[in-house]
């Protein structure tokens, strides 16, 4: 992740109801149980939601029917929509299963990450939706939605992909 803090406990606490919004979050199973502020390298703040994601017992079951255990749980950052100018980001422990039975392994599910892309779904629709305006060009989508210019013209090939292609983007469809 491109950013570094700004000191050493940039930590925010939730002392005063009247400076905090409690938001719908959408983000099913996931815990926000700190949020820290940090400075990302282009010198915009970044609100990292720091928390964990529930494991259902039904995930850990492994095709041979033995229950998995965590082998690992590495950290994972996931770009989140903005706040105004201010970026957001999510950072939870992945955690990685291993069968103990068969040596089985996966890692855990996050129903709310976009497919092939370290971001969530809801900024993923929402670089969608700005794509398909028309309004804004990929340089200034980049700017509103803080991904790299990169990210967002991968999402405008997989979006005309999906548009005007079937079947995994190997046949063209006539606009
Ligand atoms: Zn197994």
């Amino acid at each position: 992740m491109d950013y570094i803090r700004v000191d050493a406990d940039g930590q925010l606490t939730l002392t005063q109801s009247t400076e905090f919004l409690f938001l719908p979050s959408c983000l099913y199973g996931f815990h926000n149980t700190e949020t820290t502020v940090e400075t990302a390298i282009s010198g915009r703040t970044v609100y990292c939601f720091v928390g964990t994601l529930d494991i259902p017992e039904v995930e850990r079951l492994c095709s041979c029917g033995c229950r998995m255990h965590i082998n690992t749980s590495p950290e994972i950052y996931l770009r989140h929509i903005n706040i105004g100018r201010d970026l957001s980001t999510l950072k939870f422990p992945h955690n990685q299963l291993r069968c103990p039975k068969c040596g089985a392994t996966k890692s855990q599910y996050i129903s709310f990450k976009a497919d092939g892309h370290l971001i969530t779904k809801i900024l993923h629709q929402y670089t969608c939706d700005l794509l398909a305006s028309g309004t804004y060009t990929n340089k200034e989508v980049a700017e509103l939605t803080g991904l790299g210019k990169n990210v967002v013209k991968e999402i405008d090939k997989e979006r005309l992909q999906g548009m005007y292609t079937t079947d995994n983007g190997k046949k063209l469809i006539k606009p």
